[in-house]
């Protein structure tokens, strides 16, 4: 097999196979994406000129309910790509016991290049390249990198124009006003704290010794970072996509979040005064230098493939919190487990996004809206149960949490595969 992203994610399947209580017939099933589709989306730019650019969609498995999953615009965005995390998007839903299965898109750009009108316009023309390939009863869009609640808005209303009635429930991660949910914003980074903060109690460790180092400061990760601020953590290091910064005393998140916009990198609100004023002693990083930093937690929260085996030797972290999807390669994981690195799995750790997507449909399909009291503590309830069985079946079976958490999955995927019966 050539190594590909999907094979990655494939090698972690066969080893949770070897665990699970699931049919050949079930198994064979999901080493496939049930269905891909590769666009052409033509953008009238600006200055007049046509700029065509490629669009992917991808369902995974829908055994346990319509796809679900995020679309990303990123130079890097390949069919691979796609269907690799729509592979993970499968198994978060099974891991989190919603009735959805797994789906992801992607556009190939760099948004930052693109105007507001531009980015309308080709966010309007993914939706009516993919129409006859999404629905609320087929597969259900969603925020991933670089896309927010302002484009599933206008992709939700694309959509409506489309079909000639109002469709809230098509998207999730909409702006409230167009049927957007409380708390979806914020649900990846809280629901990441909620399972840290199940989690870190079974290691005697206090927040305030425990020192962490966030990558990726974008929604999920200043999310994270903020929670941990609150809960009396040192969050010691952040970084974006331009590089970071480190204090060993800790920083001072709020701060960071307040003067950083998608415009000003966390490097240039602290080294151009913004934040420096408040602490003398930190120094500026590279993202590669923030992952080998001597703290307690480290959280991956940007993009895939950060850790890998050029560098898993050299993390220092006892605890990995993935909030990314899949930034440690299978290689980078078998190196952090003979280290006895802990590495909480993205399929758990950053599946509050998903989690209130899901409540985000419910809310559209029963026209009865949940307050973010309500949301939160569904949240929690349900991610800290999810994260409490993966444990226990990882003590049980003497795995790491990864394959626990596949494992989990699986007994779910299994179970509604063979449910389905043997048609083919
Ligand atoms: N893009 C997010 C993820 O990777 C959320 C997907 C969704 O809400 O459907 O989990």
């Amino acid at each position: 097999m050539t190594n590909t992203l999907l094979s990655d994610a494939n090698r972690r399947l066969e080893r949770a196979l070897k665990y699970a209580h699931i049919s050949d017939d079930a198994s064979e099933r999901l080493r496939f994406p049930k269905a891909s589709l590769k666009v052409s989306i033509p953008v009238r730019m600006d200055d007049g000129s046509l700029r065509v650019f490629e669009g992917y969609r991808v369902h995974y498995d829908d055994t346990r309910g319509p796809t679900k999953g995020g679309i990303r615009f990123h130079p890097k965005v390949t069919m691979d790509e796609v269907q690799s995390l729509a592979f993970w998007m499968t198994f978060k839903c099974a891991a989190l016991n919603l009735p959805l299965g797994g789906a992801k898109g992607g556009i190939t750009l760099n948004p930052k290049e693109l105007s507001k009108f531009e980015l309308e316009r080709l966010s309007r023309g993914y939706i009516d390249a993919i129409a006859d390939f999404i629905g609320p009863d087929v597969d259900i869009p969603a925020p991933d990198v670089y896309t927010n609640a302002m484009i599933m808005g206008w992709m939700m209303d694309q959509y409506s124009i489309i079909r000639r009635q109002r469709c809230p429930a098509v998207i999730t991660g909409k702006p409230i006003g167009m049927g957007g949910s409380l708390g979806r914003d914020t649900a990846t980074g809280m629901g990441a704290f909620y399972v840290l903060e199940a989690m870190m109690p079974k290691f005697d460790k206090a927040p305030p010794e425990t020192t962490v180092a966030v990558q990726g400061f974008g929604n999920a990760g200043s999310v994270i970072a903020q929670c941990l601020f609150d809960a009396g953590y040192r969050v010691v290091a952040v970084s974006d996509s331009q590089g970071g910064v480190y204090c060993p005393q800790g920083l001072d998140i709020p701060s960071i979040r307040q003067f950083k916009t998608s415009t000003r990198s966390v490097k240039a609100v602290y080294c151009e005064g913004t934040v420096c004023n408040l602490v003398d002693n930190y120094t500026t990083l590279s993202n590669a230098d923030l992952l080998t930093l001597k703290v307690d937690i480290l959280i991956p929260a940007a993009l895939e493939n950060q850790i890998t085996e050029a560098n898993a030797a050299d993390i220092q972290a006892k605890y990995i919190f993935e909030v990314a999807n899949g930034p440690i390669s299978s290689s980078g994981d078998r190196i952090l487990e003979e280290k006895g690195t802990y590495v909480f799995p993205d399929i758990l750790v950053n599946a509050g996004g998903v989690t209130v997507s899901y409540f985000e449909w419910v809310q559209n399909r029963s026209g009865l809206y949940w307050t973010l009291s309500e949301i939160n503590s569904r949240l929690k309830q349900r991610i800290v149960t999810e994260a409490e069985a993966v444990w226990r079946i990882a003590h049980e079976l003497a795995i790491p949490l990864r394959t626990a958490a596949y494992v989990h999955a699986l007994e779910r995927l299994g179970e509604a595969l063979n449910a389905k019966g043997t048609r083919e």
